[in-house]
């Protein structure tokens, strides 16, 4: 499948010998995993390739070839600076405010298109599914290695194929995935269930307050929470995914407390028609109908008022 960025892209990378690449802050499956795909790729292709995830690889992605080489700073100089599933210049490390991206391959509908070259497909259900259809078009080979971190990418960001926006396509890049010699039972089992006891703890904490109201269903994780779980991360460890699985409600949402008076709010969507990336832009967020997210500045308690009254009128208007 070729596209009128593919020839571009082709003779950047031709052209080009040494490259850096980063994925959004606080790193998911898709993030990680299209990172290591592309990059694992221009290094057999014989290229310098820099890869740059400020918070680093989250444990439950460290088993993957590559991961190792992704560092958290900027280490040595570069020509072509590509972002990948990434929607907004803001959601890249602040330590690359200053570089103009070449690339931006991304499959978030919010995407601002701030690079030279933007190879946005909304419908791809990962970023790593955009890899994998265009990575022959660039002259890029798919070994084991890089089939399997894209395959995390599409099994992480389709929740396991389960997600709405499921396509035959995804379930044959998957296929052809496993084909190439990624494990597709293994890659599963440690990127989505395999989780450690302080992310069960800590999981614990959230669900002890748990409340609904109105379709709409929420928890709630506070720093606190994550010191007495002895949870190290930022992130929510998924925890909203387990919310979303509660029966009967529109939408789920998670409220996580940040360091420095910030709140990171996700949205996941049950309901087919709400459309949860427009009250995530609302709040200077974004990300997919049926998932998105925001970090927002202010306390708790305040945010937690303001995002319910938004994502109440949202879900009202589809009742
Ligand atoms: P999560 O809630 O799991 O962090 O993210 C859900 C989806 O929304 C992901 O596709 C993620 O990339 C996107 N997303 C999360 N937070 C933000 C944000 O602050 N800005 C934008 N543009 N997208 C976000
Ligand atoms: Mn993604």
């Amino acid at each position: 499948m070729t596209s009128p960025e593919d020839s571009q892209i082709r003779s950047l990378f031709a052209g080009s010998q040494t490259f850096l690449l980063t994925a959004h802050i606080r790193p998911d499956g898709d993030a990680v995993g299209s990172l290591l795909g592309l990059g694992l790729a221009l290094e057999a292709a014989g290229k310098t390739v820099h890869m740059l995830l400020e918070d680093g690889v989250p444990s439950t992605f460290r088993h993957l070839d590559g991961a190792e080489k992704v560092k958290q700073q900027v280490e040595g100089e570069f020509d072509v600076f590509i972002t990948l599933d990434c929607a907004d210049r803001t959601r890249i490390s602040e330590k690359l405010a200053s570089y103009a991206p070449s690339l931006n391959i991304d499959h978030h509908i919010t995407n601002k298109r701030f690079a030279d070259i933007n190879l946005v497909e909304p419908k791809a259900v990962a970023t790593a599914s955009v890899l994998f259809r265009h990575m022959p078009a660039w002259g890029l080979d798919i070994s084991r290695p890089v089939a399997e971190a894209l395959l995390t990418g599409i099994v992480t960001d389709t929740l396991g194929f389960r997600t709405s926006n499921m396509t035959p396509e995804a379930l044959r890049a998957a296929a052809q995935l496993m084909e190439k010699g990624a494990d597709l039972p293994s890659l599963h089992t440690k990127a989505l269930h395999r989780r450690s006891f302080e992310a069960a703890r800590y999981w614990g904490a959230g669900l002890s307050k748990l409340e609904h109201s109105d379709k709409m269903v929420w928890g709630t994780l506070t720093l606190n929470d994550r010191k007495f779980a002895r949870y190290y991360s930022n992130d929510d460890a998924d925890l909203i995914n387990i919310i979303a699985s509660i029966e009967g409600e529109a939408v789920a949402m998670i409220f996580v407390e940040q360091p420095g008076g910030k709140v990171k709010v996700s949205w996941r969507a049950n309901e087919q028609r709400l459309d949860v990336a427009r009250i995530a832009e609302r709040f200077g967020g974004g990300g997919h109908k049926a998932a998105a997210g925001a970090t927002i500045s202010g306390s708790l308690d305040e945010i937690q008022t303001r995002v319910l009254d938004e994502t109440r009128k949202a879900v009202r208007e589809i009742s």
